[in-house]
């Protein structure tokens, strides 16, 4: 017999994280029923990946598990909430053991080492496609939104960027060192968890790169109404992203307007930088300070001779 819509639920995702006391009612009733802690405030994303528009038809099971989730968790890590729970909704074409062990096995991996909890879903046929719900909790009023940022407020962001863009611009089948590094950071991003928390009580605003660096600081600069200059020569690009950017003649292209790179975006109050650089330096994270706000609702990039650098596109749009 073929597994049914119940088989697969109680074989692969029923037991897949263990349930602390805040969990009344988890997978298997109509909903969940969850105690929420007092004095925090619930902050809620979800995030789809379909086959062919946000992975490759081939990526394997594995990969696609982490990046659903993974996506999730970085837009609560923007948000500056502690990542509790998260419903799975899946549509597939068909049923592939070994495909839904492999998608488990990783989903249950990253969910253990965030502590995020299973608590329900929807399992239904369809094209391949994740759909990915998560909660967080944050202390009230304390988390981070695109608004806030002020006039000489610095911009910052978290690791390298543009390394998932340059990724799609090479032959994932090679393996040599440079390739696994692009393609670990296309599939198995980061979510910056420990810096957005870092972050509360220091930064005005926070978003997580997504759609390209463009496009996401105007995200900040039109929910804040203000301009930013940005340095383009102080964009931190990683030693494989410029090996591989000068083969392909791609300049900084990807780096700014590429998306997918899950770092965060913030803005900082100058009084603050010294206390978030000690913050950074103590949590071993790499930030680096990218240009200013300023007033306007425009964001400029500026090369090192300081001459306005335009692009055709800022980022990756739906239905465009
Ligand atoms: P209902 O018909 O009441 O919507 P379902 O039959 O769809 O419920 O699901 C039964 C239970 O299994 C529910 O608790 C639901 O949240 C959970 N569930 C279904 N699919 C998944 C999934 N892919 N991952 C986790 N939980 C799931
Ligand atoms: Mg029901």
């Amino acid at each position: 017999m073929p597994l049914s819509e119940f088989d697969i639920i109680n074989e692969y995702f029923s037991k897949l994280t263990p349930y602390d006391e805040s969990i009344e009612t988890g997978i298997g009733d109509d909903a969940a029923v969850i105690n929420t802690p007092a004095g925090k405030q619930l902050v809620i994303c979800t995030d789809t990946l379909n086959s062919g528009v946000h992975f490759p038809e081939q990526t394997c099971a594995s990969d696609i598990a982490y990046k659903a989730l993974a996506v999730n968790l970085s837009d609560l890590a923007s948000m500056a909430a502690t990542p509790a729970w998260f419903c799975l909704n899946l549509s597939l074409p068909s049923i592939d053991a070994q495909w839904l062990t492999q998608f488990a096995a990783s989903l249950a991996e990253l969910a253990n080492r965030y502590n995020v909890m299973l608590i329900g879903g929807d399992t239904t046929s369809g094209p391949l496609g994740v759909t990915i719900t998560a909660g967080g909790y944050v202390e009230c009023g304390k988390g981070l939104t695109r608004s806030g940022a002020q006039a000489d407020d610095k911009v910052y962001v978290s690791g390298y960027i543009g390394d998932a863009a340059i990724a799609l611009m090479q032959n994932e089948n090679n393996n040599d060192e440079t390739t696994v590094y692009l393609q670990q950071r296309l599939n198995r991003p980061e979510p910056r968890i420990a810096l957005g928390l870092a972050l509360i009580d220091i930064a005005t605003t926070c978003i997580d790169i997504s759609d390209g660096l463009i496009a996401d600081l105007q995200h900040i600069a039109q929910a804040s109404q203000c301009g930013m200059a940005i340095q383009e020569q102080h964009i931190p690009l990683s030693p494989q992203y410029l090996s591989c950017s000068e083969k392909q003649g791609a300049g900084l292209q990807p780096a700014l307007t590429g998306g997918d790179d899950y770092e965060l975006a913030f803005t900082v109050p100058v009084q603050k930088q010294p206390l978030l650089e000690k913050q950074c330096e103590q949590l071993d994270i790499v930030v680096t300070c990218i240009g200013g706000v300023v007033e306007g609702d425009n964001v400029t990039i500026f090369d090192a001779e300081q001459n306005t650098v335009t692009y055709q596109e800022t980022g990756y749009e739906h239905f465009r």
